[in-house]
């Protein structure tokens, strides 16, 4: 039955920056739909280890700074070694940096490309090497933007990387479908995170944004909880290097 298809019990899903914002409701999700969560952050993450074992689950953390690629690999074997397997990999972890493009430093284009692009990546080899080694295929995930669409603005590593992933989302789907891995990818809108707590700090750039959103509110963590579900799911086995937008409505205006 359909629904059965969306039933993720028994699977384990790796997110990264699992304890704030859109992964931990990211997280939360996949519990409630039935995976056990490794969560990969910088600080011990108590918000998600406290509400993902309060659903029953499994989690285990993995401390990591993904700024550089040292220890990606040790990622997936310490998530193998604890939980068994990996079957979901989620690409959340992300930062971004605010200038005008004539003032935009280096040290700010080469922090937002590592953990927002290259880490994104390597990451996702080290996973797709397991589930190739393993057999039977597995779920990648990662986290785009409206940036992955439009240029924005005083954002240039941002946009860079966020581009970047849609890139990298259909190479990678390419390369791998035929090992039973689908690589898709979550849009967010303007969510209401850390991430834009600058921009809805700013009353007329709040303004600004909320007119232009159909839906006329900011998202919500939960507002990605079916998205990340119907991907990591086998729902959709025939989804392939897609990116799907969760925006109240921002990309169709
Ligand atoms: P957030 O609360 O700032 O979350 C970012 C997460 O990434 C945090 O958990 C953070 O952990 C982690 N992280 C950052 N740098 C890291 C590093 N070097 N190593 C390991 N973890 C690191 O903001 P968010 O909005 O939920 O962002 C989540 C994802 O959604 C990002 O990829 C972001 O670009 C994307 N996104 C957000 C929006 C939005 O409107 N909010 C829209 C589109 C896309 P720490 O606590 O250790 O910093």
């Amino acid at each position: 039955m359909i629904l059965d298809a969306f039933n993720l019990t028994g699977n384990v899903a790796i997110v990264t920056g699992c304890d704030t914002g859109l992964g931990l409701g990211m997280a939360l999700g996949l519990a409630e739909a039935g995976c056990d969560i490794v969560g990969v952050s910088r600080k011990p993450p108590h918000a998600a280890a406290q509400n993902i074992t309060a659903l029953g689950r499994r989690f285990t953390a993995i401390q990591a700074d993904l700024s550089h690629q040292k220890g990606l690999e040790g990622i997936v074997s310490t998530a193998v070694e604890r939980m068994g397997q990996i079957d979901i990999l989620v690409n959340n972890a992300g930062i971004i940096r605010r200038d005008d493009a004539l003032n935009f430093t280096e040290k700010d284009w080469d922090e937002v490309m590592n953990v927002n692009l290259k880490s994104v990546f390597f990451l996702s080899q080290a996973v797709a090497r397991h589930f190739i080694a393993r057999g039977g295929g597995g779920k990648i995930i990662n986290i785009a933007s409206m940036l992955s669409f439009q240029g924005g603005i005083r954002v240039p590593s941002y946009t860079a990387a966020k581009s970047g992933i849609v890139g990298i989302t259909r190479l990678l789907a390419n390369e791998w479908a035929a090992h039973q891995i689908n690589v898709n990818a979550i849009a967010p809108g303007y969510m209401a995170t850390n991430n834009t707590q600058q921009l809805r700090e700013d009353a007329a750039r709040n303004e600004e944004i909320l007119s232009r959103i159909p839906a006329a509110r900011w998202g919500t963590p939960e507002d990605l909880q079916g998205a990340v579900v119907f991907l990591a799911s086998d729902a959709s086995a025939y989804v392939n290097g897609f990116t799907l937008a969760v925006d109240g409505g921002w990309l169709a205006r």
